[in-house]
């Protein structure tokens, strides 16, 4: 059997991973002409790490990745402390370690790709659209190149071409917010390990520390779609002035050219991800907001429940029903419940925001443990070995 996988972000390698563990030949196309990511960090929880054990890559992907020791909840721009604990209490709830890590982007595609022949991977083709012919589905890539596979998997993205094929190019739904990122130097008075976010009215600050004695921060501000700025770190630093230490300092410290904005989208569920032999992954099927940093480690999970469906059924079409029917009810939970939490984080009315956080404190010990619990104490389930029908 042979696939074809349009796209090599997270997703895309995952999946090539997976399938080529359970003995099928894979390709990968990819649009760039060369492995990349953006200058971010990204949070894997512990769902993440299981999947990754189960293709294969959980020892690369921990050895980029720094754990996250102690983690904090602030509100009032960062002056006030509403929650601390040390992650040792979710791994011990998990049962396994690290409950949540961060890794840079860019090491974490590298990770994933080491564990790929070199011949795996394509780059420099964008891919048109895709389509099922007879048992076969066939890729058009722009140029004029072709190719064809008896499985096409769609994990380009948000923006995907070949969700588009399936399901019209319908634009992505903006949240009501923009998100500024940087990765800078860990500043003296920052422990490796620490991750908070902090809130304030109509905005959020992250702070992620990464291998290396770098800081991945996140900065959200409520605002109409598409805004731009000739200065994005700028920009951040006026709309985060004033607020505790060290968010002026990470600002500050980041190259300014190195600072990336994105509007936060999403997609509402829609639960056509399979026709014939073409399937979509990762944020061509379910893009979510990134609230509970959980739409790269479904990503993942995406792929070994893929695998495992493929490599269980010798009929493409019920394999992927299976595992359509298997992922969309977590996706599509993620998908509704990020948002809705994004909601509330972004209230900038002063009353509103003072009864949210003194909630907040009440409550998150415990419904914020089980909100995460939901999501980071999944396991997939493992691999077989390649069956003789693949
Ligand atoms: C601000 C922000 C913070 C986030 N934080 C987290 C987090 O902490 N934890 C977490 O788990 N998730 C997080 N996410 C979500 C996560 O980034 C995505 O869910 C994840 O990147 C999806 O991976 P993917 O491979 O499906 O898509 P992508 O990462 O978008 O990769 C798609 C790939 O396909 C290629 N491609 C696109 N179109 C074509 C084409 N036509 N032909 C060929 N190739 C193509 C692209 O070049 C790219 O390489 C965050 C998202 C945002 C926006």
């Amino acid at each position: 059997m042979r696939a074809i996988v349009v796209g090599s972000g997270i997703a895309g390698l995952a999946v090539a991973l997976a399938l080529r563990r359970v003995g099928i030949d894979v390709t990968v196309y990819e649009r760039a002409s060369q492995l990349t990511e953006v200058g971010a960090g990204i949070s894997l929880w512990a769902n993440a790490f299981r999947a990754l054990d189960h293709i294969g890559a959980g020892a690369a992907v921990r050895a980029v990745s720094l754990p996250a020791g102690q983690c904090e909840f602030r509100v009032r721009e960062g002056h006030k402390v509403v929650t601390s604990f040390n992650t040792a209490s979710l791994e011990r709830q998990l049962g396994m370690a690290p409950a949540l890590a961060i890794v840079h982007r860019a090491d974490l595609v590298a990770a994933l790709a080491q564990g790929l022949p070199a011949s795996t991977s394509r780059y420099g083709y964008e891919c048109l659209g895709a389509e099922t012919r007879g048992s076969r589905a066939i890729v058009r890539f722009k140029g004029g190149h072709t190719d064809e596979a008896d499985i096409v998997v769609g994990a380009d993205g948000i923006r995907s071409a070949v969700r588009a094929g399936r399901l019209g190019a319908a634009e992505p739904r903006y949240a009501g917010y923009t998100c500024w990122r940087g990765v800078c130097r860990r500043p003296p008075n920052l422990d490796a390990g620490y991750f908070a976010e902090w809130w304030g009215r109509g905005r959020r600050f992250g702070i992620a520390t990464l291998t290396g004695d770098r800081v991945y921060w996140w900065a959200t501000r409520n605002g109409p779609p598409g805004g731009r700025a000739a200065d994005e770190r700028a920009a951040a630093a006026a709309a985060f002035h004033g607020w505790a230490d060290p968010v002026p300092e990470l600002i500050a410290s980041t190259p300014a050219e190195a600072v990336l904005r994105n509007d936060i989208l999403d997609r509402p569920p829609q639960r056509i991800w399979a026709v014939g032999s073409v399937v979509l992954v990762g944020d061509a099927a379910h893009a979510a907001t990134p609230n509970f940093g959980q739409g790269g480690c479904l990503a993942i999970e995406d792929a070994v429940a893929l695998a495992r469906h493929i490599s269980q059924r010798g009929n493409t079409a019920s394999a992927l029903a299976d595992f359509v029917a298997e992922r969309f009810p977590r996706t599509a939970a993620l998908v509704n419940d990020s948002r809705r939490f994004g909601w509330v984080a972004q209230w900038e009315g002063w009353f509103a925001c003072r009864l949210r956080d003194i909630c907040f404190g009440l409550l998150l010990p415990w419904v914020g443990t089980r909100h995460v619990l939901r999501y980071a104490a999944h396991d997939v389930g493992p691999l077989q070995h390649p069956v003789a029908s693949v």
